[in-house]
């Protein structure tokens, strides 16, 4: 199988809760989105660890069915004893890529052990030297715990220094923030690929209450589009794909170096989206 040129594409999962759901994610769900030819698929880590055993064996599972697949860490509510055996683990696994973050803060599991992604970095380079490509998240419209956009910023580019290869956004609706972050990355010397995070449209209400949470706006006058088609999910899922393939072209007259797919565990809308796009594989 060939991929069609470049950008690059990696998908990310959530680990199901159980061994059916996880069974049906790799055996169905992974097989079908394998068709768009990605370079990676991606499993999310829980808030405080919450995930830490289906994680590894979401990961192990997709490896094992002859995908790449990179698993999130986050310190969370772990201390470093925890964290350096999961690395072991993933090294004698033969896994080269983890995306290291900060994390959600968990609720009442404790609090954070290390306060912010490039501590989890240090920690990582320390135990595991440079076996591990290191990938980490940036915000286009800024994180939204941060102080300011420009300490925002300074500590993204410090977290780079720290050791990162790559850096997946947010997802965002909003091609100018992309833009602009790109811009005030070069001002600072920061020149990893920074690969835009795509969040298919696919269920309104979800989607509202998790952009507001994470800091993406949705623009206005998608809101109301969307919010007229509330009760026609086949009009909410056209307008979705219509909206974010354009934005992806718009995204790849920017020279993009790739899109990292928020699948939320379907193909449906990711394989409409990109074969629109000319991601397929081919024989
Ligand atoms: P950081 O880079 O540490 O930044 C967090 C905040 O702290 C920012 O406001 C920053 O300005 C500030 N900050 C950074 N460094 C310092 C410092 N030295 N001193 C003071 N302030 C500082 N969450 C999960 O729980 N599990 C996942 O698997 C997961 N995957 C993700 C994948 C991607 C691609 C993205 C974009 C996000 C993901 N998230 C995940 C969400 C992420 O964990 C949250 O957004 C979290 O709040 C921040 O994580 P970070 O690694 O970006 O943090």
């Amino acid at each position: 199988m060939t991929k069609l040129g470049s950008p690059e594409l990696s998908i990310e999962f959530f680990p199901p809760r159980d061994e059916e759901g996880r069974d049906r994610l790799v055996e169905n769900v992974a097989v079908k989105l394998a068709a768009l030819g990605p370079e990676f698929f991606s499993v999310t880590y829980g808030a405080g660890g919450s995930t830490r055993d289906g994680t590894r064996q979401t990961v192990l599972a997709l490896q094992s069915s002859g995908q790449e697949a990179v698993p999130h860490l986050s310190m969370g509510a772990d201390d470093q004893t925890a964290v350096h055996s999961l690395l072991d683990d993933y090294r004698s696994n033969n896994i080269r890529r983890i995306v290291a973050l900060r994390g959600d803060q968990p609720s009442g599991i404790g609090s954070y052990k290390f306060n912010n992604a490039q501590a989890l970095i240090e920690v990582i380079r320390q135990h595991s030297g440079d076996y591990f490509d290191l990938i980490v998240a940036a915000y286009p419209e800024i994180h939204p715990d941060a102080k300011s956009a420009s300490s925002d910023m300074d500590f993204f580019q410090a977290k780079v220094a720290a050791g990162a290869s790559r850096a997946v956004t947010q997802y965002f609706y909003n091609v100018d923030a992309y833009e602009d972050f790109l811009n005030r990355c070069m001002q600072k010397g920061v020149s990893i690929p920074i690969v835009p995070g795509i969040m298919p449209i696919t269920d309104f209400q979800s989607l509202t209450r998790f952009s507001d949470k994470a800091g993406a706006e949705i623009p206005r006058w998608l809101r109301h589009r969307l919010a007229e088609l509330a009760d026609d999910p086949e009009g909410t899922r056209a307008l979705g794909v219509e909206f974010v393939t354009g934005l992806c072209e718009r995204l790849l007259q920017l020279g993009v170096p790739g899109f990292h797919f928020y699948s939320l565990n379907r193909w449906g809308a990711t394989t409409q989206i990109c074969s629109a796009l000319g991601f397929a594989a081919r024989d």
